[in-house]
């Protein structure tokens, strides 16, 4: 039978083990199977050449009991409602995970930005949030950024928000410009955050960082942040890619050249030095530390057997179906599993409704050591669980989060 690449139904099946573990009550389980609510509706926005095109927006708020949803909004033209109930869900369990008083959302449109003006993507987002304004806000879902999504689209939306209300608001979106409420530290967070986990988990596994190399999937925010800070941490990146291809150089990636080649090209592949390779090669490169942190269903039962890192860190959402996992565990691979490992934008961003709802904003230092914390003891909680359950990381995680989740579902009477 070929392998199933639906996100939700990976979601559900990954919730299903972990609460067989968990034992968790039927009722609970079935509960918790299900987003709680979700919104469908369509987006005119008059095109440059005059006509009108109507995109297709959604919104899914997946759990709300520790906290208001939470979760970024993907523009990607595979978007489905599905992909984004499933990322929703993991927003879930993110937020559980990360110890931080949130639920789980998340939002998407299909679309592609790419073939889009600045003032055609500025309808299109001004119109999604008056599609949702009405069902959002600070104390019931607060949404981010995420694939394709950038700072200049949540200004739009917060502008448009606050224009509906007639009150300022910013807590209401994160990953804000920082002139309009937005925190220090929040566009690398994600990858920083990553990068914490992958030094705990190297810890856990006795691999020293110092020189150890590294291969990064994906040169977006995340992917591009990653190799950027990766120094920092002793690590080496021999391999970066991004949509159109991926580029190698054994003796290490200078982040500074990548990027100017890429600002000026469009793309990292032709750079200076370095060799061409395609995407799949860059997954199974014999380096220590692999990092997707593109999209879902990349390392699957076709590739995961040819796969070398020692560390996988899930920068992306969901880069591994469950088979590639049953392989990759088999071969000792450590998985540090996707919301724990890119927890780090959203523990940012919860940073970021806290400094709003002060007005008072803290320093880039204190924003890192803060994040430090939380995603450490995060990864630790996860760890530990998973040695003295014997089970696989990412079952670990889902059993802290679930469990974190379920009580408060209990606590509230829901079920
Ligand atoms: N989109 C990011 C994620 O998948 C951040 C979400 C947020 O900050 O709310 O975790």
């Amino acid at each position: 039978m070929s392998e199933n690449l639906n996100p939700f139904a990976i979601a559900q099946a990954q919730l299903d083990e972990a609460a067989a573990v968990l034992q968790l009550d039927p009722d609970m389980h079935a509960f918790l199977r299900e987003p709680m609510r979700e919104f469908h509706f369509t987006i005119p926005v008059k095109m440059d050449d005059g006509s009108t095109k109507t995109f297709q927006g959604f919104r899914v708020q997946y759990n709300d009991a520790r906290g208001p949803a939470k979760g970024g909004i993907r523009f990607h033209p595979d978007e489905t409602i599905d992909t984004v109930r499933a990322l929703a869900a993991w927003m879930t369990w993110k937020t559980a995970v990360s110890d931080i008083p949130l639920g789980g959302g998340k939002g998407g449109i299909i679309c592609n930005p790419r073939t889009m003006s600045p003032g055609e993507l500025e309808r299109l987002s001004r119109g999604y949030m008056r599609n949702i304004a009405r069902y959002i806000g600070i104390t019931q879902d607060v949404p981010a950024p995420d694939v394709n999504t950038h700072p200049q689209i949540m200004a739009w939306m917060l502008d448009e928000y606050e224009k509906l209300m007639g009150w300022h608001e910013p807590g209401v979106i994160t990953g804000k410009p920082l002139p309009l409420g937005g925190s220090q530290g929040r566009t690398p967070a994600t990858a920083l955050g990553g990068l914490f986990t992958i030094r705990e988990a190297a810890k856990a596994r006795g691999l020293s960082l110092d020189g150890a190399t590294c291969a990064i999937q994906g040169y977006g925010n995340v992917g591009s942040h990653a190799h950027q800070l990766a120094g920092q941490f002793g690590l080496n990146v021999v391999a970066v890619s991004d949509e159109f291809g991926a580029i190698y150089n054994p003796h290490g990636l200078d982040h500074k050249v990548v990027t100017d080649h890429l600002r000026r090209h469009g793309k990292v592949v032709d750079c200076p030095e370095t060799e061409a390779i395609n995407n799949a090669e860059l997954l199974e490169l014999n380096v220590d530390i692999l990092i997707p942190a593109a999209i879902e269903n990349q390392l699957t039962s076709q590739n995961a057997a040819r796969i070398k890192a020692k560390i996988v860190a899930e920068l992306a959402n969901g880069p591994t179906t469950p088979e590639a996992d049953n392989i990759l565990n088999d071969k000792g691979v450590y998985i540090i599993p996707d919301f724990l490992c890119n927890a780090g934008g959203v523990i940012v961003s919860y940073f970021e409704m806290v400094q709003n709802g002060y007005q008072f904003y803290w320093d880039e230092a204190m924003v890192n050591e803060r994040l430090d914390q939380k995603i450490t003891t995060a990864f630790h909680a996860v760890h530990t669980m998973s040695q003295s359950k014997k089970v696989d990381t990412r079952v670990s995680a889902y059993l802290v989060a679930v469990d974190r989740v379920a009580e408060a579902v209990r606590l509230r009477g829901w079920v």
